[in-house]
């Protein structure tokens, strides 16, 4: 009896043992679990475990040491667009595969299963809105979309972002982030920085306002074109922006390339970009360039010859 009271103690204690192992392991899987579902974010940078609530409240910037993490369009929109003023242009657009192309997958293939797994249908969202209460035309890439790669939906959505833009009056931003031209189209992909270069032309001609902001990774056929043609080009705090991979130029030239090579800091150093603006800022920034570049004669001039006149009569 005695003895199988005790047995019975000794194995309580081991249950307890076991029990508080388990709930150790399984605390740690519920942390890894929180963040598979988005509920903590762990920082790329520093590992720091912050609340995805906490995170997305200060745009996706650590608080812990300032990292800039990736943010994908539908995001980017809410963080730079006033509530309510959003409205999408050509989001019926699809992109198809003219080429048949096929490297370890069919091109086809890959774009379905891009598709069904983030919800877009290119790497590019377009559309009107308003910036601290001035419209403006945006368009913003998005990575997650094989690599924020530049086809000929992005090229064509973006060149008529511009050309109503142009029609309206518009300012033209465009947050960039891709890899560049998306080799499955082929000469298809390449035209595109062609086609957008001259929707900005036009754009320019108009006497518009049109600002790349660089964002990380803005990289290939997007810098040799849209993201290097701006009146006022920004940039987001130590974004890679370049046009060859590092790798490649390296091996290349047989040189080694110093750290901070193709960062948004060094091609502010050597006049590429014009400032870095911390995401934090950047609506606001925005804001106030596109404030200051707004075209002097907004009042009809039929009423502008009417208030002169009265002003004039009052001064007699
Ligand atoms: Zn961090």
């Amino acid at each position: 009896m005695a003895n199988n009271e005790e047995s019975r103690g000794l194995k309580s204690l081991f249950d307890w043992f076991a029990n508080r192992r388990k709930s150790g392991s399984t605390s740690l899987e519920r942390q890894e679990r929180d963040i598979a579902d988005g509920l903590w974010h762990k920082c790329s940078k520093c590992g720091v475990l912050a609340y995805t609530k906490d995170l997305k409240a200060n745009q996706m910037v650590c608080v812990e040491c300032g990292h800039h993490n990736r943010v994908d369009s539908d995001e980017r929109i809410r963080q730079l667009i006033d509530h309510n003023t959003w409205k999408p242009l050509d989001e019926h657009l699809r992109p198809t595969d003219p080429l048949e192309f096929r490297d370890r997958k069919l091109y086809s293939d890959r774009l379905r299963e891009t598709q069904d797994k983030i919800g877009l249908i290119d790497a590019v969202k377009t559309g009107l809105g308003q910036i601290n209460g001035l419209p403006i035309a945006l368009g913003v890439m998005d990575f997650r979309f094989m690599g924020g790669s530049m086809g000929s939906v992005v090229g064509e959505k973006l060149t008529r972002m511009i050309e109503q833009a142009t029609q309206r009056r518009y300012p033209v931003v465009i947050v960039c982030a891709s890899g560049g031209a998306r080799m499955q189209e082929g000469m298809l992909s390449l035209m595109q920085m062609a086609k957008i270069s001259a929707a900005l032309q036009r754009h320019k001609d108009a006497r518009l306002l049109y600002i790349p902001v660089l964002t990380n990774p803005t990289t290939g056929g997007v810098t040799a074109s849209f993201a290097m043609l701006g009146d006022i080009t920004l940039a987001e705090p130590k974004a890679t922006i370049g046009f060859a991979g590092r790798r490649v130029i390296e091996q290349t030239l047989r040189e080694k390339l110093p750290d901070n090579f193709q960062t948004a800091e060094d091609l502010l150093q050597h006049g590429f970009v014009d400032d870095i603006v911390p995401r934090t800022q950047l609506k606001n920034i925005l804001a106030r360039l596109i404030a200051l570049h707004q075209p002097v004669l907004t009042t009809p001039p039929m009423v502008l010859w009417e208030t002169m006149s009265l002003t004039s009569t009052a001064a007699e």
